[in-house]
């Protein structure tokens, strides 16, 4: 498209007068937006002018079209802002394949030095400062991620996690009334230095690690009285031959990621297909650009959109054949073998699902028993078969369902620490006093703290001995934890989003450049 400038008189950049004698014209080329499937480059008639101020230096300048390209640029402003929007999404390499998609050439160093240009907004100091540290190479360097934890909003990453490098930033970013931060020393003595004066917390998640730690250690010493509530615990199925029912291995994480990325895909399709179709592009462009099939063009547009977030399948993993097992077992142990029979039997219980469900169930017993899987004739004594057993208690499992909520477990759960705590009274005493700073920690109940630290400090468990003493040296900040509502918990989900930008830029993006996605891509 060619294209010429029309106003009248141009401002010298220098001295800022203005001009209308023209001096000569040119012309500049620039990349722009695309239009339907069509690439736009301007042919851009522009104009030189005399400068008339005699004590100005420059004789003669170039127009400048602040609204539409910068003054050497060869992308307009409009490609740059599209550009360097991608680039915050997807970063280099992905950007510069969507782009490519578009209708815009980019190689991904185009893009990312794009992404370069952008300023960052001045920081909005943060009243509640949240501090944690992440990896930029895992177990090699570290940096350190601050966030506003009252708008959730990230504020900058820094290139270690060094106490000085912290305690210079808050120097420079002065009012800074809370943070909330690990159990590090690093980062308390960042605080201590940078901001003496604002207040510390301890953030609770990491407190009730070091509570789970504690308590495995007090638990390791005790496996012989593990194994034996393990033991009392199994259930009573004395006979012989018994075979248990391994469940099929279920729906694993990767299948249900797997599963997560596909839909994501056919979101993002939808979207830019209803997108492009709004635009007024045919089918056939849009299936080309979009890379799918015509077919699939006119599918997408006629089926309402795709959820955004797949609703999270509970059932992964779960049958609806499950509540009629135990029954079923019977039957099958009683020699009711043929499937027919079966499902008839728990349809009269009221079983709903599919008889196809029932014979995948019926194979994996067959296959407990060493069968061959086809149904078929079988011989009338057959080992019993039984329900797979619950794991085994180690020191970890045990710990782990103490620091449970108690809501949270199940009536075989809360069985095993009741019975934990009978055991032996070293392990009532674990299990009292873990319970003790639970509740101090969950029912912010700060000033009971001095109390359990000196009951924790007298104990005869060691390990509680040295958790408390680490809890008394941090005194302040923990209480501090067990008064307010402040929680690290956006950190962590920021830091999941940084270590996806960090895998999107394969390691070679910089701090600067990985800082700019982190706080200007939310
Ligand atoms: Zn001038």
């Amino acid at each position: 498209m060619t294209v010429s400038s029309t106003q009248t008189h141009a401002q010298c950049p220098l001295c800022k007068s203005f001009s209308t004698r023209v001096h000569s014209r040119y012309e500049r080329t620039l990349q722009d937006v695309g239009l339907a499937h069509y690439r736009l480059t301007l042919q851009l008639q522009v104009r030189k002018f005399f400068c008339f101020n005699a004590v100005c230096a420059r004789c003669i300048f170039t127009e400048r079209l602040a609204e539409v390209a910068a003054p050497w640029a060869r992308k307009t402003h409009r490609l740059v802002q599209r550009l360097q929007a991608i680039g915050l999404a997807l970063g280099g390499a992905a950007g510069a394949r969507l782009a490519h998609r578009l209708g815009v050439q980019v190689c991904d160093s185009t893009l990312l030095n794009q992404l370069k240009q952008l300023p960052l907004p001045a920081v909005k100091v943060p009243k509640v400062l949240g501090v944690d540290d992440f990896a930029f190479r895992r177990g090699r360097q570290y940096g350190t991620i601050l966030v506003d934890l009252e708008h959730h909003q990230p504020i900058a990453l820094l290139a270690d996690r060094k106490a000085e490098t912290f305690a210079d930033w808050l120097r420079h970013h002065p009012g800074v009334e809370v943070v909330s931060r690990d159990r590090s020393k690093i980062y308390r003595s960042g605080v201590n230095q940078g901001a003496p004066n604002a207040l510390q917390v301890a953030d609770r998640f990491h407190l009730v690690q070091n509570l789970a730690e504690t308590l495995d250690k007090v638990f390791s010493h005790y496996l012989t009285e593990l194994k034996a509530i393990e033991h009392q615990h199994r259930p009573q199925t004395a006979a012989p031959e018994v075979v248990i029912v391994r469940a099929k291995p279920t729906a694993t994480a990767q299948a249900q990621a797997r599963f997560q990325a596909t839909h994501q895909r056919r979101v993002e399709q939808q979207q830019q297909i209803k997108r492009l179709s709004e635009q007024g592009w045919i089918q056939v462009a849009i299936a080309q650009a979009v890379g799918v099939s015509e077919k699939t063009v006119q599918r997408y547009l006629k089926r309402p959109d795709f959820p955004a977030v797949l609703p999270h399948r509970k059932t992964f993993g779960r049958s609806i054949l499950d509540p009629y097992k135990p029954q079923f077992r019977e039957w099958w142990n009683s020699g009711i073998r043929q499937p027919h029979l079966l499902v008839s039997l728990l349809q009269q219980h009221g079983y709903g699902g599919s008889s196809r469900t029932v014979t995948r169930y019926i194979s994996q017993l067959r296959s407990a028993q060493g069968l061959p899987s086809q149904v078929g004739h079988s011989p009338q004594s057959l080992v019993k078969v039984c329900d797979p057993q619950a794991p085994p208690l180690t020191a970890r499992r045990a710990s782990y369902l103490v620091v449970k909520r108690q809501e949270h477990r199940d009536h075989q759960e809360q069985a095993l620490v009741e019975k934990l705590a009978a055991q032996h009274p070293d392990l009532a005493t674990a299990v009292r006093l873990a319970d003790g700073f639970l509740h101090l920690l969950r029912q912010r109940q700060g000033e009971a703290f001095e109390g359990w630290l000196l009951t924790a400090l007298n104990s005869s468990l060691k390990p509680f001995q040295a958790f408390a003493q680490g809890l008394l040296d941090d005194f302040a900040a923990v209480q501090a934890s067990m008064m307010t509502n402040i929680s690290n918990g956006v950190v962590e989900g920021l830091n999941n989003r940084l270590k996806m930008l960090k895998r999107q830029m394969y390691g070679r993006a910089g701090l600067a450049l990985l800082n700019k996605r982190f706080v200007l891509a939310s």
